[in-house]
Parts: C-alpha cells; sequence; structure tokens
C-alpha cells in the first residue's frame, strides 16, 4: 500500500516539475483560494507557542475555525512557550490519532523526534509560521515572506530618519529575535541588508557595538528581557548622546524597549522617542502607534495565514498539492520544504485605519 507520505513525496516532485515562474514568484496577495474539496474529515491537531502573544491566540483560533468549515474536528493546544511541552503536546496528538499536524514550534531544532513519530503513524505535518528544522518530517510550511519583514522595518527607519534626504548621522540599536526560532534571523538579514550600507557609511553608528546577531538575541521574544538589554545600553552607553531609532522584531520587545527609553526621559518635547519599529499589530502596540511612542509595525494578517494552512491540510488529506510559491527558500537542513508566503505590510499612524479597521482585523472601538 502507497502511504501517505510516498504519495506527498510524489506530489512535491510532481509539484516542482509543473511549478511555472510565476507560481514560484513572491507577489501573492491574498491567501491560497483553493479549496480542496470534500475532506475526508477526522481530527486536524493545531500546536501552536503560546498564549503570552495575541497574534498566537488568533492564529489558533482561525485555523481551528478554518479547519471545522471544512468539515474537520480539532485539537488545539498552546506549549506555552516550553519546547518539552509542546513536544508532549504533539505525541498526545498522535497518539490521540489525529489526521494532520499544523505545528509553530517554540525550539525549531527539538521536534525532531516526535515528528519521527508522526511520520511512524502517516501523519502529515505543515510547518506553521515558523520553519521546523533538521527534519525530513515535514511537508509543506506557510509563512509570510520573512526576509520581507525586517526589510520594511529597516526601509521604515532609514525613510523616517531621511537618511536618504542625507540627514544624519544617527544612532540606532538593534534587537533580534529568538535563537531558537527560524525566522529570527531572516527578519534580522532582512533589516541589515537594508541598514548596514548606511552603518558602513557611518550615517548610522550602533553606539552600543552590539552589531552581531548573536548580541541581539531576545529568548522567547520576551519583552521584559527587550527591556533590560535597552536599559543596560542607555547606561553603558549613551550617557549624554541621544538614542535615534531602534529597530525591534515584535511589539511585545517593542513594549519593553520603549519602557526603557521612557524611564530613560524619552517621550518628552525636549528628548523625543526614537523611531521604533515592531511586529504583529498587536493591540497595545496599534494603540501605542496612535498614542505616538511606537512608530510602526509590521501587519501579518494571521486570518490570511490560517487559510492557507488549513487549505494545505485539505489537500494532503485529499491526496491533492497543495499551492505553494516558493520552493527555493526554506531550506531546513534535511529538505528544501515548498512553502506559500504571504506579503507582511507596514502599518504606522497614517495607514492603520485604512489597513487594519478598513481590514477588519481590529474594530475602531478596540482601537479607543
Ligand atoms: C513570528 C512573529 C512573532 C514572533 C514572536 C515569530 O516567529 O513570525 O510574527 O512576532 O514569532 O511571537
Amino acid at each position: 500500500m502507497r502511504t501517505r507520505r510516498a504519495a506527498l513525496s510524489a506530489i512535491a516532485s510532481a509539484a516542482c516539475l509543473a511549478l511555472t515562474l510565476t507560481a514560484c514568484g513572491q507577489d501573492s496577495e491574498g491567501g491560497s483560494e483553493e479549496n480542496a474539496g470534500s475532506s475526508e474529515g477526522g481530527t486536524i491537531g493545531i500546536a501552536m507557542p503560546t498564549k503570552s502573544s495575541e497574534r498566537w491566540i488568533a492564529d489558533g483560533d482561525n485555523v481551528k475555525k478554518d479547519l471545522e468549515s471544512k468539515g474537520y474536528e480539532t485539537k488545539l493546544v498552546y506549549g506555552e512557550d516550553d519546547p518539552d511541552q509542546q513536544v508532549s503536546q504533539i505525541e498526545n496528538l498522535i497518539t490521540q490519532g489525529v489526521k494532520a499536524l499544523i505545528v509553530a514550534a517554540i525550539d525549531n531544532k527539538s521536534l525532531n523526534n516526535v515528528l519521527q513519530q508522526a511520520a511512524d503513524a502517516d501523519i502529515p505535518v505543515i510547518a506553521y509560521d515558523r520553519l521546523i528544522l533538521g527534519t525530513e518530517n515535514v511537508d509543506y510550511y506557510a509563512s509570510f515572506d520573512n526576509e520581507k519583514v525586517g526589510q520594511l522595518q529597516a526601509t521604515y527607519i532609514v525613510d523616517q530618519l531621511g537618511l536618504e534626504d542625507g540627514k544624519g548621522p544617527f544612532n540606532i540599536e538593534l534587537f533580534a529575535g529568538s535563537n531558537d526560532d527560524n525566522n529570527t534571523k531572516y527578519f534580522f538579514n532582512g533589516a541589515m541588508s537594508v541598514l548596514q550600507p548606511y552603518i558602513d557609511s557611518g550615517d548610522l553608528v550602533v553606539k552600543s557595538g552590539q552589531t552581531d546577531m548573536t548580541q541581539a538575541t531576545t529568548l522567547r521574544w520576551d519583552g521584559a528581557t527587550a527591556q533590560k538589554r535597552m536599559e543596560d545600553i542607555l547606561t553603558s552607553t549613551y550617557g549624554s548622546a541621544r538614542v535615534d531609532a531602534v529597530l525591534s522584531p515584535y511589539d511585545g520587545i517593542s513594549i519593553g524597549i520603549l519602557a526603557a527609553l521612557k524611564s530613560d526621559g524619552y517621550g518628552s518635547a525636549d528628548k523625543p522617542l526614537p523611531v521604533v519599529t515592531g511586529q504583529d499589530a498587536e493591540l497595545a502596540s496599534v494603540k501605542s502607534i496612535i498614542a505616538d511612542e511606537q512608530s510602526e509595525t509590521v501587519y501579518k494578517d494571521t486570518r490570511e495565514l490560517a487559510k492557507v494552512a488549513s487549505n494545505m491540510v485539505d489537500a494532503v488529506l485529499n491526496d491533492k498539492e497543495p499551492e505553494v510559491n516558493d520552493t527555493k527558500t526554506y531550506d531546513n537542513g534535511s529538505k528544501v520544504v515548498p512553502a506559500y508566503l504571504l506579503e507582511p505590510v507596514n502599518v504606522d499612524k497614517s495607514n492603520y485605519e485604512k489597513v487594519l479597521v478598513d481590514g477588519g482585523y481590529y474594530t475602531a472601538d478596540q482601537l479607543k
């Protein structure tokens, strides 16, 4: 009997042959529209990283809703940022006989054994938002263009400071995400591809000297950890000098950075806050943008991502080919995982109403 995994690998090879240049491109605007047709039903396991950030709550709810509308049952679990807990949750889902798994990893390298168990039970796996590394046993990847996230943040800084108009030099500090999240290096490298030329020319100065990603990471994306690092940098390096911009990869980190800046006296007329970026358009950060504190956030529509992942599951379980638009970028060390990447969007005070309110992500009331 041909196993689901053998069928999947045949589908993946056919997909690679059949992909046209357009289909491989990065120009998609929306989610995967294809509905793979009638489902074979059953329960899908959804493993999310944490409830401590709004985005993952929305992701979980949206994936659940989409799968249920296709006739599946779902089991949604949250690992509370503890890799061991996530492993045992996935083990339990396998034992409970789920038909497929959608996993947003906490630690991208800790899942190899449990995903081998999934493969042995012929359970297909979709990596959700964060790629899982070092295993053959991940079938598809649903995410955003992660490098572009960093490019958007950095371009925003360049524009706001007026670097292209010859203004400067300015002081900047750099923050990165969790070192066990594969997205971190894409965000950071994407940002540095834009910032590095200005650092090389001296128009941007990283006064702390901490330019290497390993010096800038923030374990588990923790805001308090970022706050402490920003406080240490301000105390040890700045004295009477001023920080003009802070590259922050995530709204929760931005909130920590802003707290450190405010307790150092930033946020007054003679000491305005620097440009501070973010990601995820979390409610508190959008409010902070409206209040002229955080400068921007990169919005990623989790409703679209949930659709892509649910459609992938539905296709795979019906022996159809999931829609992908990238078959080159995401090498997990064991294979290049076929991916569908959505487009992230820059949001600041000038467009939050159009993007977030008109787009139905938040109501105007929620942002009051
Ligand atoms: C996600 C980001 C999120 C971060 C922290 C990353 O893997 O791509 O959207 O801000 O995790 O939760």
